[in-house]
């Protein structure tokens, strides 16, 4: 997909609130705890580069991404020499990127690592390879579950210790951000339980993401790994409120770039789901479902002219339409996300419209928005 860089539609980055974000998190860490900045799925939508350059400027001693190569794009921006974590799994045919780069990988089974040893030593690779363990403590997802297939893994690391070095071990909370906490207590015993397994522990140990740093208390852990609410969201939506301001970094304007008046009788975009039943002025906005704005966004709200103009008619791919209280002109600023004067619309707001969470809302912004970063 190209970015559109000669329409007027951009998501604006405020580094300032990441920046803050992170280092405001990082002064409640106790002073042996470090911050991974998690900057995976293009930092949240927000520019993977962008924001770790930031990170690593307010405080945060590594990184996480998904998938390997996200780890290969931050190691080639040539200023991270920090660790940097692929949470996801990767495929044993990679190991010499792996190697080549130095990027730590996450390991959830014993075959695995028997596979990824085997390969380290067919290939004579220089460098060894460098492991977190991931503990499925109830998430359900990735991680041995067991003390015996922990005790299985660490057994085979402390045997092929020319080869293997288990950097860290983590675990990952499925309802840290919510008010119950029963199903957190029953995960964080079972971290407590498999933790039993190691007679050294390795150099991080990680249990907290965003709502786990920012509203629970867990000790024995060295590392968070801190993504969403270093991009000034809160993780639980609207279920709790954080401990420290979250300054939202992401705003997305355009503007309006036709205006007319439309008679009664006359229908709005595909379907003609809005009919016009007494004379109306209409702008058209030129983003649309391939930018990242949601076909559910049909109804919602955005600031034009310190007005709340409704989006009518179905969102296209790359236009939608708004209906305007009186005639504005064409080139008129509409914030979609973001303030206009003293009024804000909030991703949540956005995430609320479509039925979904600002995490999905914020990763889907597509590539064609070009980010400014202010
Ligand atoms: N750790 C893991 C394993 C994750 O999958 C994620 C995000 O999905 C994070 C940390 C960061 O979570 P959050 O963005 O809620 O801080």
């Amino acid at each position: 997909m190209v970015i559109g860089r000669n329409r007027n539609a951009q998501l604006i980055i405020n580094e300032d609130a990441i920046y803050s974000n992170v280092n405001a998190e990082i002064q409640r860490l106790d002073q042996q705890t470090e911050m991974f900045m998690v900057v995976k799925a293009n930092a949240y939508g927000h520019g993977a580069v962008q924001v770790a350059r930031l990170a690593k400027l307010a405080g945060a001693t590594g990184f996480c991404v998904a998938i390997l190569d996200e780890a290969i794009q931050l190691r080639e921006a040539g200023f991270v020499d920090e660790p940097i974590l692929v949470l996801g799994l990767t495929d044993i045919e990679d190991l010499p990127l792996i190697v080549k780069y130095n990027i730590d990988v996450t390991v959830s089974s014993v075959s695995w690592l028997k596979q990824a040893n085997r390969v380290f030593e067919d290939l004579k690779l220089k460098n060894k390879i460098k492991i977190f363990l991931a503990l499925d403590t109830g998430m359900g997802r990735i991680g041995l579950q067991s003390s015996a297939e922990v005790t299985e893994f660490l057994d085979f690391v402390n045997q092929n210790a020319n080869n293997l070095i288990l950097d860290g071990v983590f675990t990952h909370f499925a309802t840290a951000d919510e008010h119950n906490h029963d199903y957190f207590d029953f995960q964080y015993q079972n971290f407590k339980n498999l933790m039993q397994c190691f007679k050294t522990k390795p150099r991080y140990v990680s249990v907290a993401n965003s709502a786990t740093s920012l509203w629970h208390q867990v000790t024995g852990a060295n590392m968070i790994r801190y993504g969403v609410a270093a991009y000034g969201l809160n993780p639980s939506g609207q279920e709790l409120i954080a401990p420290i301001k979250l300054n939202p970094a992401m705003s997305l304007t355009t503007e309006l770039v036709y205006v007319k008046k439309v008679n009664p009788g006359r229908s709005i975009g595909y379907g003609a789901t809005y009919s016009i039943d007494k004379a109306q002025w209409i702008g058209t906005v030129p983003v649309g479902y391939a930018d990242g704005i949601w076909r559910s966004m049909q109804g919602f709200k955005v600031l034009i002219d310190g007005q709340l103009c409704p989006i009518v008619g179905r969102v296209c791919m790359d236009q939608f339409m708004v209906r305007l209280p009186y005639e504005m002109q064409p080139g008129a600023e509409v914030v979609i996300v973001g303030k206009q004067g003293t009024q804000t619309i909030t991703l949540q707001q956005v995430a609320d419209q479509c039925h979904t969470i600002h995490y999905e809302i914020a990763c889907g912004f597509t590539e064609r928005l070009p980010r400014v970063y202010k």
